[in-house]
């Protein structure tokens, strides 16, 4: 298909093949109000890893995800009475809730970046709700840009960055706001900046009063404030290729079925491998082993990104 058939104007029935393509597992550029999002099926571990790999993205960060309105995403994630009364307030619009996963959220933990919280939104875009309305399932998406390039207000952009890696760009014109969403976390009635955008902070404080403003990404992970990034609660050894006393042994591909406590993928498959990573540790984490072994992951395509939550993970301890 060349890439001019892949621009499609949101009328009903581009809205539903584009929704199609997300439930097959596939990507798909939607416009939105900020900036172009590269959209998968939050739900499905290995379309939200496809996002990692189209972007080139060296690292698993935490993903927004998009639903259609406050109901929706009621049942992903819970709200308190104050940060619904500023969802009520703020949506559908370009910010963003940082907010606690519900026990049987089905959001793939690739999307949260193994974290205990999920960040999400409503879009004010019509054709961007109507898109999520018709996929009927969370959209996960960052902006549809390759890593390191500047986010994406058209969907040509789009095209000339991404154009091979997603099946539909929903061309909704140029982005009203044209700069990513607010993210903010509201704990009881404290609301924290985590990333300035769409909304200002003197918009923020003309409802909720003070708005305390997030330190560089280093100290909000010290403890006491927002974990940004999930390590598991035991050491973690990397490159392994044998089981010691004591350890857990998680095996990539088929060289390990004697050790093996669990695999990321049997077959090798890197895509596969990103989408259980957090699952995996998650679940190692809870059977109180000594220590992780971790098999060598190849260094290519998202193997990179593996790698480098897994030397975080490696990494001594405060
Ligand atoms: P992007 O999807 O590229 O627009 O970026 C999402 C932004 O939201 C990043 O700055 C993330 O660090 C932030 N974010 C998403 N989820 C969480 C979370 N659970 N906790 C803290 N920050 C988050
Ligand atoms: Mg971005």
């Amino acid at each position: 298909m060349s890439i001019n058939d892949k621009i499609l104007k949101p009328s009903p029935d581009a809205l539903e093949k584009a929704a199609n393509s997300i439930r097959s597992g596939k990507l798909v550029s939607f416009a939105t109000e900020t900036v172009y999002g590269l959209g998968a099926d939050a739900t499905n571990g290995e379309a939200v890893a496809g996002i990692f790999e189209a972007k080139g993205r060296p690292s698993f960060n935490p993903l927004i995800v998009h639903v259609p309105d406050l109901n929706a995403a009621q049942k992903l994630v819970y709200f308190s009475p104050f940060a619904t009364k500023l969802a009520e307030k703020f949506w559908p619009g370009p910010i963003s809730f940082v907010l606690p996963r519900k026990d049987d959220c089905p959001v793939s933990e690739l999307a949260s970046a193994g974290l205990p919280t999920l960040a999400i939104r409503v879009p004010s875009n019509e054709a961007a709700r109507a898109f999520l309305q018709a996929a009927a399932r969370p959209v996960a998406a960052p902006s549809a840009n390759l890593s390191g390039k500047i986010s994406p207000t058209t969907a040509q952009h789009v095209a000339d960055g991404l154009g091979d890696k997603v099946a539909y760009i929903l061309d909704g014109g140029d982005c009203a706001v044209g700069l990513e969403s607010t993210v903010i976390s509201v704990q009881d009635d404290r609301v924290t900046l985590l990333r300035p955008g769409g909304i200002s902070k003197e918009e923020l404080e003309a409802v909720v009063g003070t708005v305390e403003v997030a330190k560089a990404d280093s100290e909000i992970s010290s403890p006491g404030m927002l974990l940004s990034h999930y390590a598991p609660g035991c050491p973690v050894r990397l490159n392994a290729t044998d089981k010691k006393e004591g350890e857990a042994f998680l095996a990539f591909g088929d060289g390990f079925d004697r050790i093996s406590d669990l695999n990321l993928s049997e077959t090798g498959d890197l895509k596969e491998a990103a989408a259980k990573l957090f699952a995996a540790f998650h679940k190692l984490d809870a059977q109180h082993s000594s220590q992780i072994a971790v098999a060598p992951i190849p260094q290519e395509g998202i193997g990179a990104a593996i790698n480098d939550r897994l030397k975080r993970a490696a990494a001594p301890r405060n």
